[in-house]
C-alpha cells in the first residue's frame, strides 16, 4: 500500500522505489530450461521479464496535476 501526500516542495512528480521482489514470471530462477515447442532443446533461456536476475524492482511514478473543474463539467450524464 502506498500512502499519498500532496507534494510540499512544488514538485509535481514523485517517485517511489521498492526493490527485491521475486520475479513471478520465472519464479526467481532467472530463466527457463528448454523450450516447450522443442523438447530436445535444453538451452537455458534467460527470463525476458527480469533479464536473468530473478528479481524485480518496482518503480512507481506519481504525477500530481491541478484539479481542473472544467473537466468535471464535460462529464454530464445523459441517463
Ligand atoms: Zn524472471
Amino acid at each position: 500500500m502506498i500512502w499519498l501526500t500532496p507534494p510540499v516542495y512544488g514538485s509535481k512528480e514523485e517517485r517511489i522505489e521498492s526493490r527485491g521482489y521475486t520475479c513471478e514470471y520465472c519464479h526467481g530462477q532467472g530463466g527457463f530450461l528448454g523450450d516447450r515447442s522443442s523438447p530436445n532443446d535444453s538451452e537455458w533461456k534467460i527470463c525476458p521479464v527480469c533479464e536473468g536476475s530473478g528479481k524485480m524492482d518496482a518503480e512507481v511514478t506519481i504525477k500530481w496535476k491541478p484539479n481542473k473543474r472544467e473537466n468535471d463539467k464535460q462529464r454530464t450524464h445523459k441517463y
